[in-house]
């Protein structure tokens, strides 16, 4: 059957079809070569129309290679075939003239979202913050927007920014398809087990009293978070909470949106006293992950102390905008 791809020869032992084991070879790549993937196939479209009959093909076990620094580190034995993101038109950060919205295409890298002016000064810079506390310089050269929302790890500091500032979506499945991205992320595996391609992620302009934060908790600075947490909150005119959203990872498998501070803060005048007594109020997980960075129980009893401090910075920030 013809799909009209390119597929693309790999000149290394990376990939298992040229990489027979009776050959003879150093043997410290021997010992690596079992660990790396075994595509069978890698194709690389010109058009999406191509890479989605290509991630269609029900007899081929067919995923998107974006960036690759998941993908081919932690490559999943049951992929048989590859569709290479990279000629596709889908590496653009667009702003939306009207409304001032921000548009980043699925093949954006993580350090174009560090450097990019327009993205340095939407909200806050947070989505420049998460991206950079995200990864290491080297992966960020690399990694790109939709790998990080298909990856969906609970702890990826753009995750949770893209989260707080209520991002949505796009992708084709083959048709066109928009969804908020913490919908996106409950049906995930479903929908990327179904050959869906992450196009776009994009979010509105927050409005002009509005303050962010992006905090975490680790053992060290550059070490992976062991909580980790964005807040976007607006003022309306009475300097009174006009909305807010909360997302947090660390409890759980997925990244969580705390829809219960939200709730309790909309509407309510803000001082550190009414945070204080919101978080207070609200119900957290009875159990959360152990690792060998922290217990669950830790989680847990650092989880309000991190949520209080993401609100009263996201509100000072707000105030000062006002
Ligand atoms: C040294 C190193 C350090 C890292 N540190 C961190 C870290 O600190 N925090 C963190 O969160 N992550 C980290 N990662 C993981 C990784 O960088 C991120 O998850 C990254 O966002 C993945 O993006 P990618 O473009 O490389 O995806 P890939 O590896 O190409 O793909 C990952 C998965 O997403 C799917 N996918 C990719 N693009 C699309 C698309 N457009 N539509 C549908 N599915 C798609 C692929 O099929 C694959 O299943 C690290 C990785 C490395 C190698």
């Amino acid at each position: 059957m013809c799909y009209h791809a390119t597929a693309v020869e790999v000149p290394s032992w990376g990939f298992g079809t040229l990489c027979p084991l009776s050959q003879p070879r150093p043997r410290s790549t021997a010992r690596r070569c079992p660990m790396v993937p075994k595509f069978r196939e890698v194709h690389r479209p010109q058009s999406l129309d191509e890479a989605l009959a290509l991630l269609a093909r029900p007899d081929v076990r067919t995923v998107p290679l974006a960036g690759g620094t998941a993908l081919l580190a932690h490559p999943d034995p049951r992929v048989e075939a590859v569709v290479d993101l990279q000629d596709l038109p889908l590496a653009d950060i667009r702003v939306e003239e009207a409304h001032g919205g921000l548009g980043l295409g699925a093949m954006v890298r993580l350090q174009a979202l560090v450097e990019d002016d327009a993205v340095r000064a939407f909200a806050g810079g947070l989505i420049a913050q998460g991206a950079r506390e995200s990864a290491p310089l080297l992966t960020r050269n690399r990694a790109t927007v939709g790998g990080c929302v298909a990856v969906a790890d609970p702890l990826d500091p753009l995750l949770l920014a893209l989260l707080a500032l209520r991002a949505r979506v796009r992708y084709r499945t083959p048709d066109p398809r928009e969804q908020p991205l913490d919908q996106f992320l409950e049906e995930r595996e479903e929908l990327l087990g179904k050959g869906a391609l992450i196009t776009e992620v994009v979010m509105a302009q927050p409005g002009k009293w509005t303050g962010t934060a992006l905090l975490k908790v680790a053992r060290t600075p550059s070490d992976r978070p062991i909580l980790c947490g964005a807040a976007c909150l607006s003022l309306d005119r009475s300097d009174a909470c006009q909305s807010v959203t909360v997302a947090m990872g660390g409890l759980g498998a997925r990244p969580a949106r705390l829809h219960g501070i939200e709730a309790l803060l909309a509407g309510v005048p803000l001082s550190e006293e009414a945070i204080a007594d919101a978080v207070g109020r609200i119900r957290w997980p009875e159990a959360a992950p152990s690792d060998v960075r922290a217990s669950g129980q830790y989680r847990l009893e650092v989880a309000p102390v991190l949520l209080r401090r993401l609100l009263w910075t996201a509100w000072h920030r707000a105030v000062r905008a006002a």
